[in-house]
């Protein structure tokens, strides 16, 4: 039997040629294709300004940096996601406050934000799991009411709409992840979106030491001057890698709706199922799957979800759960308060969710072989 991974990269000739081409050209970083990626994105997303970077926590950095939170500040976030997306805050030496999550969609719960607001707060943090968009009308209108930027962690949610636009649109400032697992690749590699001008400026002096102009923009002025003008990193991503990046958001249509087909057939199998409590999905949302989360019924713990993540993977269905809660990582326990934080949705889903294989070129008879294998490890259940 083949190891069936949860996700996994597709990578096709026009690709392979496609990082041939950048590597046979003059530049190999910070050239035209990585203004031709950013481009690309605007145009997908509907947004004025992108900042294409080495990876999404880099992308996450950018954001908070540009957003202009520091010492002293307070962001709001779930804690059901990666920790890359609570770091970030983090690395600037402002606080992580975290908000608990709806039952029903595992996403940020605008009521417990709203709680969880003080004079200190500057931000939300939204984080699209699995790859349904947040509540964003709800998130705005706190946004507009308490003064916040609202920043997107869109690393699951590449191509999902919120009405009829993309997360980007909705969000102040949006990041993107390009690893392996997510919707395209670039190998690694991430992406900032904003709809302000001197946002996006901030990011790419951020993404290149904080040095102001870039090397193409001093050699067609003819000068060696050049001048650092805040503390930034060396963020940047190669014209190779987003060779790769804009080949592969060609192809994003159709994987979506093999995403979502998955999805489908996952849904019928395990639909009026007693011993699962499915995540619901809202109508005027199209959720991207990066992820497809079971969940077992809430008369059941960790102990039933240990039993059936050792079953599939005994039958090598690559099962992983996403995630634990970012405040229970021994470094948030230790450092950062993480034992006193209770967030109680959070904390029952996480003990309850595995997530089983999804990427677009999972077979019918793969997605067969996960659905008979579920049931199976579900009628083992005591
Ligand atoms: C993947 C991911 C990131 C980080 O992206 P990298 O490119 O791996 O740095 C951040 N947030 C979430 C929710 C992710 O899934």
């Amino acid at each position: 039997m083949d190891f069936i991974p949860y996700g996994r990269q597709s990578i096709d000739r026009d690709d392979e040629a496609a990082v041939l081409d950048a590597l046979r050209s003059p530049l190999l970083t910070t050239g035209p294709r990585v203004a031709q990626f950013e481009q690309d994105m605007c145009q997908y997303l509907g947004v004025p300004f992108a900042v294409a970077v080495s990876n999404g926590t880099a992308a996450l950095h950018c954001a908070v940096h540009a957003a202009g939170i520091g010492k002293g500040d307070e962001v709001i976030l779930s804690p059901l996601t990666f920790a890359a997306s609570a770091n970030c805050v983090l690395y600037l030496g402002a606080t992580p406050v975290f908000a608990d999550v709806l039952a029903d969609t595992l996403l940020i719960a605008p009521v417990d934000v709203e709680k969880k607001i003080t004079s200190r707060t500057r931000a939300i943090i939204a984080v699209d799991y699995a790859g349904q968009p947040c509540d964003y009308t709800a998130l705005r209108e706190l946004c507009n009411r308490y003064h916040l930027v609202l920043i997107a962690d869109c690393a699951h949610s590449l191509g999902a709409t919120y009405g009829d636009r993309s997360c980007a649109f909705h969000a102040d400032l949006a990041t993107y992840s390009f690893h392996p697992v997510k919707h395209i690749t670039s190998g690694e590699g991430g992406l900032v979106t904003t709809h302000r001008k001197e946002w996006a400026d901030a990011m790419r002096r951020f993404r290149n030491h904080g040095i102001d102009a870039d090397h193409a923009q001093r050699s067609r002025e003819g000068t060696w001057r050049y001048t650092m003008k805040t503390l930034g990193y060396n963020y940047r991503i190669t014209d190779i890698q987003c060779a790769l990046a804009s080949s592969q958001l060609k192809k994003i249509d159709g994987w979506l709706e093999r995403r979502q087909q998955i999805a489908k057939q996952y849904d019928a199998a395990f639909a009026g199922d007693h011993r699962l409590d499915p995540l619901y999905v809202h109508e005027n949302r199209t959720h991207a799957y990066h992820l497809y989360v079971l969940r077992l019924a809430e008369q059941y713990g960790a102990n039933a979800r240990q039993q059936l993540f050792d079953f599939l993977r005994s039958r090598r269905i690559g099962v992983n759960v996403h995630y634990i809660p970012v405040y229970q990582h021994d470094y948030y326990v230790q450092h950062h308060n993480g034992g006193y934080v209770h967030c109680p949705n959070t904390e029952s889903a996480c003990e309850r969710i595995m997530s089983l294989p999804m990427f677009n070129s999972l077979s019918d008879d793969a997605v067969a072989r996960v659905i008979a294998a579920v049931q199976q490890g579900l009628s083992d259940l005591p």
